[in-house]
């Protein structure tokens, strides 16, 4: 019989040595219709979500506000994608693990968008990590972590393995706050608070940011943004919630 506390300290043990950052288990149950809704029959079929977590290179986010600068664009690109490749081969190497151990694995890529229509993709790294007790779903869409704010970027592997849920959900901790609503160039945002029970376009209209992406790539070659991510307070060294 398989120890699954060892299990799952063998994984935690080995996500931290692949350099990951944050590492949580949620646990489905309570969210499978949305699963199901989002994802379909065989990502729904799985019980058990393990969150990994990268966090990204401050001095990058930092010069976010100039994103139409080339020089940045090609910096943050760079992060970006090396960010996603780490998390990527992290995603398959802890799968192994679990499947080595005799239980079915499915990696999600940190990059994914199945649906291009809702802009969406097979599973929400967000909320895994929000059910997982690393972050709350701020009023930017972004999983917002105590410590990194939005600067963190997410995996997930999903498996069969009854591995314990690591912590309870967050509670909000945008307050007062609406940074990410007034800095968005194109107001994508409606400022409304995360609710599980309510669509995301009651929160954000994905077709205007990714419009606003699209003209700066025409206009320059490539589309970055993230002042969303820059702009909020967790995460920044100087944290100033009002
Ligand atoms: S990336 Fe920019 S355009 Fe998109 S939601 Fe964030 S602030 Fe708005
Ligand atoms: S900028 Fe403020 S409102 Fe937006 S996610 Fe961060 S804390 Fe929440």
């Amino acid at each position: 019989m398989i120890d699954m506390d060892a299990l799952q300290k063998q994984l935690l043990d080995f996500a931290m040595s692949l350099e990951v950052d944050y590492f949580g288990v949620a646990d489905l149950s309570r969210v499978k219709d949305f699963v199901l809704e989002q994802g379909g029959e065989a990502i729904a079929g799985f019980s058990r979500a393990v969150s990994i977590g990268m966090r990204l290179i401050d001095s990058v986010i930092d010069e976010l506000p100039r994103h139409e600068d080339p020089s940045v664009i090609f910096t943050y690109r760079g992060l970006y994608n090396s960010v996603n490749n780490n998390l990527d081969k992290a995603t398959l190497f802890i799968s192994k693990k679990i499947q080595d151990a005799g239980f079915e694995a499915y990696p999600i890529p940190a990059a994914q968008r199945i649906d291009s229509a809702k802009l969406k993709g097979a599973f929400s790294h967000k909320l895994a990590a929000n059910l997982a007790g690393l972050g709350w779903i701020g009023k930017s869409c972004l999983l917002i972590t105590p410590e990194s704010g939005p600067r963190v970027r997410w995996a997930t592997i999903l498996t069969n393995a009854p591995l314990e849920q690591t912590n309870k959900p967050l509670a909000d901790g945008c307050s007062n706050c609406d940074k990410c609503v007034k800095v968005c160039p194109v107001k994508a945002f409606t400022g409304a608070k995360f609710n599980v029970s309510e669509p995301r376009e009651a929160r954000f209209n994905a077709h205007l940011c990714d419009e606003y992406i699209h003209k700066r790539e025409l206009a320059l070659g490539e589309g970055i943004c993230g002042l969303c991510v820059y702009t909020c307070p967790y995460g920044q060294k100087k944290k100033a919630i009002s």
